[in-house]
């Protein structure tokens, strides 16, 4: 059985972008690999080290989030990044297999420094070392499992790559020990913000939550960017241009999508009922999840067991991996 390794990072509940952009193939994938699911408190850290409480709390949410969307704790082990201090070594080991001139080049960490402006400063002066490392510590967090395939979102990509290329020069110089990672990316591989951002993330403030009550869901939807030039009710528009057709697009039927292409070209479909629809069908697309979320919060030790009981499986299975790691790099003292 091929191994997958995926992770979370514990800042906020789970959204749409990770629904769609990642969590459909782990939903599809479960049953056929023995499969590590990392909830990255400690990748989490590296641009909230300053609130730990938001990292710590966000764990058990996050764990919820996934468990409620159909993850079944019997064929995914869920574990805790932090206690499986092996991660940790093999980031130092492996950051000497990565020039510091690579990593400012990282696609991924280039948006992400930029982004952050209030942590990084405007042109990135002040980014920390664990930040600028983080896909370092991302290719340990894989390969520490022997992961195979990795599904994930597009910003996943320059990771995945850079891990590729440290596990080829560690392979190169310590002989034949790890394996290369494949990416697998969703059909929708970057989900759109409610602001028309082209992606949406925890950190930009533009997302719809699996776990947003009714309520939320109405005010967010409400507020979603649509075609500007559409100014009157029967004023014909552009469904691409429009974040509730795209929403539409995710979460309602085919024959439904079409009627609201079509009505909104010809101009017969006002915003605010098309809007009123989508609420409905993310309603309903968020009812399993909400139901199945219930349990959970009523039962939290169910949550603490399925953590410890994941963790100590991936434990099990990164100590073997470090014996291996050790004796190719001549740090195998014990034996
Ligand atoms: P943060 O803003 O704190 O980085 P995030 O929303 O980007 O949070 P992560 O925990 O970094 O979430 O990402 C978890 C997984 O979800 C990754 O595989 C990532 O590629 C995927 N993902 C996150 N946002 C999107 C999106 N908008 N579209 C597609 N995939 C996404
Ligand atoms: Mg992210």
């Amino acid at each position: 059985m091929k191994t997958i390794l995926t992770g979370l990072r514990p800042t906020g509940n789970l959204h749409l972008g990770h629904y769609f952009g990642a969590c459909v193939n782990y939903l599809k994938l479960q049953d056929e690999y023995d499969f590590y699911l990392e909830i990255a408190d400690v990748q989490g850290l590296t641009d909230n080290f300053f609130n730990p409480e938001k990292v710590r709390h966000n764990v058990k949410e996050i764990t919820i989030d996934l468990l409620s969307i159909g993850l079944d704790s019997s064929k995914v082990h869920f574990f805790i990044q932090s206690r499986i201090p092996e991660i940790a070594e093999l980031t130092v080991f492996y950051s000497n297999l990565v020039t510091v001139a690579r990593l400012h080049r990282n696609p991924t960490v280039k948006s992400e420094i930029a982004q952050k402006k209030e942590i990084f400063g405007n042109e990135g002066e002040s980014i920390t070392y664990g930040f600028l490392g983080y896909p370092v510590s991302q290719a340990a967090d894989i390969t520490c499992f022997n992961g195979e395939l990795v599904p994930g979102g597009e910003d996943q990509m320059p990771l995945v790559e850079q891990c590729r290329e440290i596990v080829r020069k560690f392979n190169s110089i310590y002989g034949d020990t790890l394996k290369e990672p494949e990416i697998l990316l969703s059909e929708n591989k970057r989900i759109k913000g409610l602001d028309g951002n082209d992606k949406m993330g925890k950190s930009l403030g533009n997302a719809i939550y699996l776990v947003d009550s009714e309520e939320e869901i109405s005010k967010k939807i409400m507020g979603a960017v649509t075609d500007e030039n559409k100014i009157k009710r029967d004023d014909p528009a552009n469904p691409n241009k429009c974040m509730v057709y795209y929403y539409h697009k995710l979460v309602n039927n085919k024959e439904n999508i079409n009627k609201v292409c079509d009505e909104c070209q010809k101009g017969t479909r006002g915003c605010v009922q098309c809007k009123k629809e989508l609420i409905e069908s993310m309603n309903n697309f968020l009812s399993d999840f909400r139901a199945k979320r219930k349990v959970y919060e009523e039962n939290p030790e169910l949550v603490d067991k399925i953590l410890a009981d994941g963790t100590r499986e991936a434990l099990k299975k990164a100590k073997e991996q470090m014996v291996k790691v050790k004796k190719a790099m001549k740090l195998d003292y014990e034996n």
